[in-house]
This record gives C-alpha cells, structure tokens and sequence, in this order.
C-alpha cells in the first residue's frame, strides 16, 4: 500500500499523524509545557517538596525534576536530552528556558520554549520541629563512673548512629542535649529510631536498659507515647585495666554480652560473662597506658624507656613476640606490665 503526506502529498513508507518525517518536524509541536510551574522549598534547609513530602534536593536538580515531570514531548522522539536556563525574574520568580535535543526516526530535531518557575518558600516538617524543639523520645546515659570523657564517647557514637540513619533518608535529629546529674539527656525526634539507637548503644557497651512510656496524648485517635530509655553504662570501658584482687588486666574489647580481657602477667585472653563482671575493679583508664621506646629486646627480654623518668625497664615478654620502635607499658603499684603488640 502507498503511503502519501497529508501536508505536502509527498509518497512515503512512514507516516507521523498521517504526515511524512519532514512535515511533522515542521509542522508539530516537538514539547509542550505549562506556562506556570511551581517549586516549593524550605528556606531554613532547602529541601524541596514533592507531592506532599519533603526531599533533600540541589535546587537545581529540583528544578529539572519539576520541568521533566511538566513536559510533554512528541512520542516518536528518541535520545531525549534536555537543557534548562534559568533567569531570576523577581524574588520568588525565575524564567526557565528548556532547550530540547533528541531525533525523529534518526532525523536531528530540536526545540526551545519558554516558561516561568515560582518558588515558593515553606519550612518542611523537620525544620519546624527543629524549631519547635520536637521530641518524641529521650536517651538517658548515666554511668557509676563520673568522666566526662566516657559521655563524650557514648554521645559521639549516638551522633553517628543517627548520621547513619540520616544518610539512609530517615528523618531524625537530636532537638536538645542536656547535662544532667550523673549523666546526660538527648532528646530526639523519632521514638522509632530512638529505640533502634538505645539498642546500638547498649550492644556496643552494655550495662543496663529501661524503657519506661509515658502517655502524652492522641494522635489520629492513636495514643502517642514519649519513651525515656535508660543506659546506665557499665563501670568498665574498653582500655581500662582491672584487678581481680591478684591479677592485672587490659579490657581489650566487649560487646553487648562478653567482655574480653587480657591478663597483663601472661597475655592469656579472657571471655567473660557481663554478669561476673563484678569480680573486678577498674584500676586505671586507657590514659595509664603509656608509649615507651624500645631499647633493645631479645626473644624473653624487653627494654625500654620509661617515658616518665627516662630510666631503661627490663621487662620480660609473656610471649616471644618482635616489637617495633615503641612497646606499650602500664604503671601500676604492683608492678610495670607489658602489652601485648597490638596485632594480638
Ligand atoms: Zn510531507
Ligand atoms: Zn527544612
């Protein structure tokens, strides 16, 4: 069957909307798009909101979304690029200028139209409730021992818990940090992620965990509960040195249930239970260990300097082990103690 153009009467074996190639190019509108277009972002973070939920977006990757969601281009269009000029028109207006590149069954086309994009300024969700310092849970750390330092530990790996969880998308934040006696408070935003983050705490450096809801009110006919969990940390932290009454031991690592520690006499590694934790007492931190320079050193015997006093320590090695340039040591009044290197 012979195919003709409705435009020019030309004969051809493909028709566009009963048009050859040529005259569709010519004689159709290649994209359309709205004359008004709509962005609405947060003015405090710069979130940009779509269909009712705010997204963390560049402005101008925002920009392109809206366009390619507003445009309509010709079915018959292939290796579609576009390109988009923006002008600031006004405070909250701008011109948008979209340059469209693509073929027609193998034909270079391209195309050009106008349009204005009104930027609308709302705060998003969180922002406001950052604002309104929104919490829905509280994570109490508390400890049997008073170091400021050990706080900061625990709440710089609360931080980066919730780093995680942000860069997963999760939409939490802490609203406030509060120094307490004993302890402290951190205040945050999602009761779900808080309960996830007590979790991570409390499997990282054990001890105890309370939770305790209390009923603040509805919601949609639901009640809503702020959630008080409690992490009372263990006496104990990782490079601490303990005394069972007659050994010394380095606390090497722990999880949630076990702590494994090193006898200091002969290097022997422990796994003890949390609960028989209570056979030992903390003697030192992690700041009695000190950096000394070796000496010299045979396979038993090991030299160094006692940074302290510059005088050379003969110790004897638990193990026949090489150490490097330096050895760590821990003063204690029953003695001077070798570490092992750091590989066992
Ligand atoms: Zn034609
Ligand atoms: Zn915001």
């Amino acid at each position: 069957m012979k195919l003709f153009c409705v435009e020019c009467g030309k004969e051809t074996d493909d028709l566009l909307n009963g048009m050859c190639i040529d005259c569709y190019i010519k004689r159709e509108e290649l994209m359309k798009i709205p004359g008004r277009l709509h962005l609405t972002i947060c003015p405090t973070c710069g979130s940009v909101r779509y269909k009712g939920e705010w997204k963390k977006k560049e402005f101008k990757d925002a920009v392109k979304e809206v366009v390619e969601k507003a445009i309509m281009v010709s079915p018959y269009l292939e290796n579609k690029e576009i390109e988009i000029d923006l002008i600031r028109k006004g405070k909250t207006l701008y011109e948008c200028k979209i340059l469209l590149n693509g073929n027609i069954k193998g034909k270079p086309v391209n195309s050009e139209v106008y349009t204005e994009l009104l930027v609308e300024k709302k705060t998003c969700l969180t922002c406001s409730r950052k604002a309104g310092k929104y919490f829905e849970a509280i994570i109490q750390l508390r400890t049997e021992r008073e170091e400021e330092h050990r706080f900061q530990e625990v709440l710089e790996e609360l931080k980066a818990f919730i780093r995680e969880y942000q860069l997963e998308g999760r939409d939490v934040f802490i609203t406030n940090i509060k120094e307490v006696k004993g302890g402290i408070d951190v205040y945050l935003s999602d009761n779900h992620l808080a309960k996830k983050i007590a979790q991570d705490i409390h499997s990282r450096y054990g001890g105890e965990k309370k939770a305790s809801p209390k009923l603040v009110g509805l919601k949609d006919g639901k009640r809503v509960y702020r959630v008080t969990y409690l992490i009372r940390l263990p006496s104990y932290t990782t490079g601490d040195i303990l005394s069972d009454g007659k050994d010394f031991y380095y606390l090497k690592s722990m999880d949630g249930k076990k702590v494994h520690i090193v006898n200091l006499m002969n290097w022997l590694e422990l796994t003890c239970e949390r609960k028989f934790m209570k056979n030992f007492s903390v003697v030192g931190s992690r700041e009695m260990i000190k950096e000394a320079i070796v000496v010299s050193q045979s396979k038993e015997e090991i030299q160094v300097m006692d940074p302290d006093n510059y005088k050379t320590i003969e110790l004897k090695k638990p193990r026949s082990v090489h150490f490097g340039r330096t050895a760590r040591i821990v003063k204690t009044e029953n003695g001077i103690f070798l570490l092992p290197t750091q590989k066992l």
